[in-house]
């Protein structure tokens, strides 16, 4: 088929001038061998492309749209707040009323502080770790996400629980000798660490819910040992809860689960839309961030009123009636409706689902770790992916994303999506 193709001619024009044609690798389709489509605009649960094509859009901005695009009363609110000024480098109310609104909704946050972006969130939260216990190594999971810096985009070494190998060249050895990698939900590689250099550890970082190799749900118990090895060690917990935070629940995985990290990492979802992160926890160690305490960080844009207007005005909706039960429900009514349509045609895959996100996995076997979710059937989710968005589903083009499901999801996009994902499956 031979379309007018705007797409095509955009990128060409992006690569001249931008590395890749992106701002952010994961854009350019290279994991399903293919080029991205330019989007124009969207609307609710849908995104058109600059062709004027149509997509049920399941990665919403990579989570933070969990009201769909330009929902009605967050633009209204932007539209008031922009004519007031678009940034001051001094305090507003805004930033407290999103501050208190967070304290309110995450048990384990008493005191919290913006920042743009969820990278600047997990690096600011690890040097706050590290000058709170006076230690330096740190113990993250791998396949868990945290951003792109220095001290976690780590590679695990080989064996388990050894120090990790940069993740990207320009990060220095010395920085990665730093991080120590272990599988997720593996608990005896936490305790070979721990034994190893216990009280050179600042802190264990994880996603609750990883949903960054798909996504991938604590086993029993999992998140409270490592709140009880942590604590007896010394070491801070952070939970990044950069997407789960509002997304699996109001109070994020630690209301889920029941577990109170030291930190918390936030971002995309409290933002609404707009560039924002944060980073909150227990009084006694926030307090310890500068100008109260000796540990630096600082933002010239941080907190800024459009950033705080966008995020005030989503989290007001999803503290409201019931909203994360219907979340619930649509999540479970399209996870079901694939699961059925993937049996009918004897084709294996694996469902890992929360509220308001899941992933599928091409595979015979369960998926619990990294190395689980590496060996799926790649080309033929390549395949799967292309045939969806031809036909107007524009799910993430990699299987280690989540797939996120908004509010503005309605009943008849749901359908139209399982229709579509019928005939996707019935001819791969
Ligand atoms: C997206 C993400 C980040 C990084 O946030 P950015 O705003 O892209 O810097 C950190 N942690 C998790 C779990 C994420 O999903």
């Amino acid at each position: 088929m031979e379309k007018a193709n705007k797409s095509e001619e955009l990128f060409s024009r992006a690569r001249e001038v931008i590395p890749g044609g992106v701002n952010s690798p994961v854009r350019a389709f290279k994991t399903v061998e293919s080029n991205p489509v330019f989007i124009d605009r969207g609307e609710g649960p849908y995104i058109y492309d600059v062709d004027g094509n149509r997509y049920i859009d399941y990665v919403l901005s990579w989570g933070p749209l969990i009201l769909g695009h330009a929902h009605p009363e967050v633009v209204q609110n932007l539209h008031k707040a922009v004519f007031k000024g678009t940034s001051y480098g001094a305090p507003t109310r805004l930033e407290t009323e999103l501050a208190e609104i967070i304290v309110d909704a995450l048990p384990a946050v008493e005191k919290v502080r913006m920042v743009n972006s969820g990278t600047e969130a997990t690096m600011s939260a690890l040097r706050l770790a590290r000058g709170y216990t006076g230690r330096c190594k740190i113990l993250k999971m791998s396949g868990c996400y945290h951003g792109h810096n220095d001290s976690l985009l780590i590679e695990a070494g080989s064996g388990p629980a050894t120090l990790g190998n940069p993740g990207s060249p320009g990060i220095p050895e010395s920085f990665a000798r730093e991080t120590i990698v272990v599988p997720y939900n593996d608990f005896e590689s936490v305790e070979k660490a721990f034994a190893v250099y216990g009280s050179d550890i600042a802190a264990v970082i994880l996603e609750p819910v990883a949903a960054n190799m798909g996504v991938i749900l604590p086993e029993e118990g999992y998140l409270n040992f490592l709140r009880d090895i942590t604590r007896k060690e010394g070491s801070l917990l952070i939970f990044d809860e950069v997407i789960t935070g509002f997304r699996v629940a109001y109070g994020g995985a630690e209301e889920l689960y029941g577990v109170d990290p030291d930190l918390t990492c936030l971002g995309k979802i409290i933002g609404g839309g707009l560039p924002v992160g944060a980073y909150g926890g227990r009084r006694e160690i926030m307090d310890y961030i500068a100008p109260d305490g000796p540990v630096y960080q600082a933002g010239t844009l941080s907190g800024n009123p459009l950033a705080m207007t966008a995020g005030i005005t989503t989290l007001k909706i999803l503290g409201k009636g019931n909203f994360y039960q219907q979340l619930r429900e649509k999540t479970d009514y399209l996870v079901r409706g694939m699961q059925e349509i993937c049996r009918d045609k004897g084709i294996p895959v694996r469902f890992n689902s929360l509220t308001g996100l899941f992933s599928q996995f091409f595979s015979e076997r369960e998926v619990r770790d990294y190395q689980s979710a590496s060996q799926t059937d790649r080309k033929l989710f390549i395949k799967f992916f292309k045939m969806m968005l031809e036909k107007g589903i524009y799910l993430a083009p990699s299987p280690f994303e989540a797939t996120f499901i908004s509010q503005a999801h309605q009943q008849k996009d749901l359908d139209q999506t399982l229709e579509i994902y019928r005939e996707v499956i019935n001819s791969l």
